[in-house]
């Protein structure tokens, strides 16, 4: 059984360890990950959301980052929600700001206006029946996909939802709603 690591430098980690303890998955662990030693115990890593800023400062500082792109490109699957995907953008709109330059995209952040902090909404996804509900907090979306990325979601018009092999990005959180899908799937990567 493969052990979940969950990113928890800063942003809500705890509800996707909570989400993972919701699958019932016996023998399947999920923990915490804020050293490049913890991230060598796990077999897959989930990006929470939180503060993109300030998590790729100490991200980069303490070393996380450089672990993380190197396990990566190795194969080992990484899903970022919303600040997570910023994270693993290789550009953001308009800024320079550390990323760990995984998925081929550029992101805009903050993309659904000033007045609209947060909203739910239902969603779409590829490869799914019944769509997802969308819980969008100061979230992202994608302006620019590479080759070899796939939209997966969209909402307005606008792609919420990536995959790049091994990679997943998502502007919204499942980990705060009781639909455990997301996370079942990017079990099977
Ligand atoms: N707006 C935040 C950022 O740019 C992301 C918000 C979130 O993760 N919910 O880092």
């Amino acid at each position: 059984m493969p052990v979940v690591g969950v990113i928890a430098v800063q942003g809500d980690f705890e509800k996707h360890i909570e989400a993972i303890g919701r699958l019932k998955i016996p023998d399947l662990d999920a923990r915490e990950v804020r050293t490049p030693e913890e991230l060598q115990r796990v077999d897959r890593v989930i990006i929470p959301g939180g503060e993109s800023t300030t998590v790729g400062l100490l991200m980069e500082r303490y070393g996380l980052g450089a672990a993380l792109k190197e396990l990566a490109k190795k194969g080992m699957p990484i899903w970022g929600t919303c600040m997570g995907m910023i994270l693993m953008a290789k550009q953001v709109e308009d800024r320079k700001q550390y990323t760990l330059d995984l998925l081929d995209i550029t992101i805009q952040r903050n993309a659904f206006g000033a007045q609209v902090h947060s909203f739910e909404d239902e969603v779409k996804l590829a490869g799914m029946k019944d769509p997802v509900v969308g819980v969008f907090i100061r979230a992202p979306i994608v302006t620019r996909l590479g080759k070899g990325v796939e939209p997966i979601g969209k909402y307005r018009g606008k792609v919420v939802a990536v995959r790049q092999g091994n990679l997943l990005g998502t502007s919204f959180h499942p980990e705060l709603t009781e639909d455990t899908r997301l996370h079942e799937w990017f079990l099977t990567f």
